[in-house]
């Protein structure tokens, strides 16, 4: 079993010090066996960075937001959008499926600060919690002014631990600054005062960020590590939205998915096309 010590000895090795300021993205599971696994992670992350450090993680309420948009009846159209969640910053959970319990953990400790997108929240503990957390813009939320771009600001770095550059949600940042064609497209989200909204500039397919993997690891960008049992990657969020500008203002398609049933990066790539020609 991996104790907190341990823990702490191992994020020490990866070059995580006191002062980081550091966007986490976490399977739980990967970690093996440790005894109540995120709140034991959670110490050791706090103990590593000090009270001059910060910690961040995404809590993302993809439930409030509109997933009609496919449906043709009418009427199951109208129950559903009335079902669909308001967003709250205090109570509103995130969508573990999307972010993992970790980020739950974060959430619902003592002194965290919470972003009040109704989709794109972040919860942060630290020096640097009310700065990251503070007035995100309702559209292009992961772009300039949002998160993570102060995250960019203050230096920062991310860790992956037991995932891959698929959650890495600092790209989506690269491919706003690089102006791709596809990253405009928007959907309707339920506020806290209740309200439909337009979001643009939201998500969509992450699967193609695994592209970028091959060039941060020749660029030594990205360096691995351990945790508990979990392979783990850490990076300075600079280096990685750099890299991402780079190698989207080469090909705007470059970190979309392959697959051929993905109608989203389809739509995508066709819109790189006719911007291109
Ligand atoms: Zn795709």
């Amino acid at each position: 079993m991996w104790s907190c010590t341990q823990l702490v000895t191992q994020l020490k090795d990866m070059g995580i010090q006191q002062g980081d300021t550091l966007l986490m993205h976490t399977s739980l599971r990967s970690l093996g066996d440790v005894r109540d696994r995120s709140a034991t992670l959670l110490n050791a992350v706090l103990n590593v960075i000090g009270v001059e450090g910060t910690l961040m993680v995404p809590t993302f309420t993809a439930s409030c937001a509109d997933s009609t948009e496919n449906m043709t009846d009418e009427s199951e159209r109208n129950a559903l959008r009335m079902l669909t969640p308001s967003f709250n910053r205090k109570t509103s959970p995130s969508d573990v499926h999307l972010t993992g319990y970790f980020s739950e953990e974060v959430r619902n400790h003592a002194g965290s600060k919470r972003s009040d997108h109704p989709i794109y929240s972040f919860a942060s503990i630290g020096a640097q919690a009310e700065f990251l957390t503070q007035s995100t813009p309702l559209s292009y939320p992961l772009g300039s002014s949002g998160p993570l771009h102060k995250l960019h600001q203050l230096d920062g770095k991310v860790l992956l631990v037991g995932v891959d550059q698929t959650v890495n949600i600092s790209l989506r940042l690269a491919e706003i600054w690089a102006k791709c064609p596809y990253i405009h497209r928007s959907i309707e989200v339920k506020s806290a005062d209740n309200r439909w909204v337009k979001v643009e500039g939201v998500l969509q397919c992450r699967t193609g960020f695994e592209r970028i993997t091959p060039l941060l690891r020749n660029s030594r960008i990205m360096k691995t590590g351990r945790l508990g049992d979990a392979d783990c990657y850490i990076m300075s969020h600079r280096m990685l939205v750099s890299m991402g500008v780079a190698m989207l203002a080469g090909d705007p398609s470059a970190i979309l998915c392959r697959n051929e049933s993905c109608s989203s990066c389809i739509q995508a790539r066709k819109m790189c096309r006719e911007t291109t020609v």
